[in-house]
């Protein structure tokens, strides 16, 4: 695929925060890519999910993110919990072993076009298992991606340094010469 297409502002995170993230801010505003159904093309063709793009599937996706927002938020939402669940039910967990005896996980879906609802569901289940410690937001205040936070410390702090990391810096370098007072060049 020409990545030039690919509508995701983060690319790297796994399927259940690549669904979060087809929410972002635009010139101050949520955008989300999903309104539609050419941008659920575009989100579909970029993970590499074959379904396709009805209103059926991105109904289904709506309420999945919807309720992984929910979970991720507030562990304790059991509206968002039990939504969660009721997308796992559409899903079946296989476990093999493949031709080099390694163990193998595979989904099955009941329905096809709740594929990549419950493909993202069963993401979020391995998150939180392996590991929900490393799940975050941005910090930059106007920026609400999400990532999961693999550096080695777990001190990751920006969806991206190129641009949220960056306009921080940015930021404090700002505050720094217009603060304190006395010490800015003459112009
Ligand atoms: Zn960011």
């Amino acid at each position: 695929m020409d990545s030039s297409s690919d509508p995701r502002p983060l690319v790297g995170e796994p399927l259940a925060l690549d669904l979060l993230n087809t929410v972002r801010m635009v010139d101050g505003a949520p955008a989300d890519l999903l309104a539609t159904t050419d941008g659920l093309a575009a989100w579909l063709r970029a993970v590499d999910l074959t379904v396709r793009p009805r209103e059926v599937v991105r109904a289904a996706l709506v309420e999945t993110r919807h309720a992984i927002r929910g979970v991720l938020s507030d562990p304790s939402d059991r509206g968002a919990r039990m939504k969660l669940n009721t997308v796992l039910g559409h899903g079946s967990l296989g476990v093999s072993l493949d031709s080099e005896g390694h163990p193998m996980r595979s989904v099955r879906v009941d329905e096809a076009a709740y594929e990549p609802a419950v493909f993202a569901a069963y993401s979020l289940v391995d998150i939180l298992e392996t590991s929900p410690d490393r799940i975050r937001t941005c910090e930059h205040p106007s920026c609400i991606l999400w990532f999961l936070d693999t550096s080695r410390n777990g001190t990751r702090r920006w969806c991206s340094m190129a641009t949220c990391g960056n306009r921080a810096k940015a930021q404090r370098h700002y505050n720094r010469s217009h603060t304190g007072g006395g010490l800015m060049p003459m112009t």
